[in-house]
C-alpha cells in the first residue's frame, strides 16, 4: 500500500515476505487447534537474523534501527503470520543494551543475536497489581552473592520458549521509599538452571495462540552479577524500553489491519450475490474503507514515532497514540473482514476467525487502551493525573 520506491526498507519487506509464504495459513491453524508454539518459524526468523535486527553489529546483531524492525513485524503480521511467539527477543535486551554492564553485554548480546540464547519473557505483571506495577509483590532480597526471589507473575508469555527471563521485582519495600517507583529492580534470571530450583511455569490457555503463563517463585535464587543496572531503579529501565515496545507492537497491529483489509478485498469482489460482487455495496464497502484509512492515519503516527526514536528525540505521545490508533484500526479491520465474510468468516480455513481473535489482544496489551488515554490526557495534554 506504501509504493515500494519511498520506502527505505522495501527490500527487507520483500524478503521477510518470502520467508512467511513457507508458513501458510495450514501451520498456523494446525498450532492454532493445539495450542502449539511455532518453532519452525521463530527458527527460520532467527536464521535470517530478523530478531537480532536491533542489536549491534560488535556483538553479533544486524545493528540496525527501530523502523527495520517495525517493518520486518508489520510484514509478519501482513503475511498473515503472527510475531508475538518472538518479538519480545527482539527488543527486551534493550534493558541489557542500555543499562547492563560491559560483562552483562558481552555474556548475553552475542548468543541472543544469534538465536543460541532466548530472552523471550519479561516478567512485570502480576495477579493482583496489573496495570498498577509499583504494587507489584514479588520480592527479592539480598543475602550474601545472591538475591532471593519470592512472588508470582501473570502473562509472561513465552516463558516455557525463554532461556532467560527479564524480571522486575521490588528490592526495597514500598513503605521505605519516598516514590512508589523507587526500590524496583531489573534482573536477568536463567530459567534453565531456575526452572525446578524455585521457579514453576503453568501455561495458561487463552482464546488465541499466545503461549501465556503463569510464573512462580518460591526462593528462587539469582546471582547479584545478574542484575541489570543500579538496584531500586528498574522501574526506569523498564519504562525506558516501552516506546519501543508501543510502536513496535502497533506496527504488527498495521500488519494486521493490512491482512484484514487486503482479504476483505479480494473477498468482496469475488462473492457474487443478486447478480453483482458484494464489494460493489457501499454498505459492505464503506467500513472497509473506513478502518483502511485509520490504519493509513495510525501508519503515519507511527512512522513519526519511529522516526523520532531514531534521532534519539523523546516520542511518548507518538508510541502511545500510534499503539492505540493501530490496535483500532486492526480491530475495525477484523470487525470489517468478519462482516464481509458473512459466514465464511466464522470458519476456520479462511483463517479471519484467528487472525481476528489474535489481533484483539493488542487493545489490552501490553497496555490497555484505557492507560494510553490516561497518558495522553496527563502528559500530553496537561491535565489532572486520574490515578
Ligand atoms: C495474552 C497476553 C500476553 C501478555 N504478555 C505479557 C508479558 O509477556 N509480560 C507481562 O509482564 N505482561 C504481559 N501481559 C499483561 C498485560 O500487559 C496486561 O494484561 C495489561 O497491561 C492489562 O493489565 P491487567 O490485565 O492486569 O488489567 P487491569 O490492570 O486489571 O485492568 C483491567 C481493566 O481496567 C482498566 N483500568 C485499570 N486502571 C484504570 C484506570 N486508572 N483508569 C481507567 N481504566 C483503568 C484497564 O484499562 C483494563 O481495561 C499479557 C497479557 C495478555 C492477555
Amino acid at each position: 500500500m506504501q509504493p515500494a520506491a519511498a520506502d527505505p526498507h522495501a527490500e527487507i519487506r520483500e524478503e521477510v515476505r518470502k520467508l512467511c509464504a513457507r508458513f501458510p495459513g495450514e501451520y498456523w491453524r494446525e498450532l492454532d487447534a493445539r495450542r502449539g508454539y511455532p518453532t519452525e518459524f521463530v527458527n527460520a526468523l532467527t536464521e535470517a537474523g530478523y530478531l537480532g535486527a536491533l542489536i549491534p553489529e560488535e556483538f553479533g546483531g544486524a545493528g540496525l534501527g527501530l523502523s527495520a524492525a517495525s517493518a520486518i513485524l508489520e510484514t509478519v503480521h501482513a503475511e498473515g503470520c503472527n510475531g508475538a511467539a518472538c518479538h519480545a527477543q527482539m527488543y527486551i535486551m534493550g534493558t541489557i543494551l542500555k543499562h547492563g554492564s560491559p560483562e552483562q553485554k558481552q555474556r548475553y548480546l552475542p548468543g541472543i543475536a544469534e538465536g543460541s540464547l532466548r530472552l523471550q519473557a519479561f516478567g512485570v505483571t502480576e495477579p493482583t497489581s496489573g496495570t498498577d506495577t509499583t504494587a507489584l509483590r514479588t520480592t527479592a532480597v539480598r543475602q550474601g552473592d545472591k538475591y532471593i526471589v519470592n512472588g508470582q507473575k501473570i502473562w509472561t508469555s513465552r516463558a516455557e520458549h525463554s532461556d532467560l527471563m527479564l524480571l522486575l521485582a521490588r528490592t526495597t519495600p514500598k513503605d521505605q521509599v519516598a516514590k512508589k517507583t523507587e526500590g524496583l529492580s531489573t534482573f536477568i534470571v536463567d530459567m534453565r538452571a531456575a526452572l525446578g530450583n524455585g521457579l514453576t511455569i503453568r501455561p495458561i490457555r487463552t482464546m488465541m495462540n499466545h503461549n501465556s503463563c503463569e510464573v512462580f517463585f518460591d526462593n528462587m535464587e539469582v546471582p547479584d552479577e545478574n542484575l541489570i543496572g543500579v538496584e531500586g531503579k528498574g522501574f526506569r529501565n523498564i519504562l525506558d524500553g516501552m516506546n519501543a515496545e508501543r510502536l513496535l507492537i502497533a506496527s504488527e497491529s498495521i500488519g494486521d489491519a493490512k491482512w484484514f483489509t487486503q482479504k476483505s478485498v479480494a473477498y468482496s469482489k469475488e462473492r457474487v450475490l443478486f447478480g453483482r460482487p458484494i464489494g460493489q455495496n457501499q454498505g459492505v464497502q464503506f467500513p472497509i474503507a473506513k478502518a483502511y484509512a485509520q490504519m493509513r492515519a495510525a501508519e503515519a503516527l507511527v512512522q513519526k514515532g519511529l522516526e523520532k526514536f531514531e534521532a534519539g528525540l523523546p516520542c511518548g505521545e507518538e508510541a502511545n497514540t500510534g499503539k492505540m490508533l493501530a490496535a483500532d484500526a486492526a480491530w475495525a479491520a477484523a470487525e470489517a473482514c468478519v462482516q464481509t465474510h458473512g459466514g465464511f468468516g466464522f470458519a476456520e480455513e479462511y483463517d479471519v476467525e484467528r487472525k481476528f481473535r489474535e489481533t484483539r489482544l493488542y487493545q489490552v496489551a501490553p497496555i490497555s487502551t484505557n492507560l494510553i488515554l490516561s497518558y495522553i490526557g496527563e502528559h500530553v495534554l496537561g491535565m489532572p493525573r486520574s490515578y
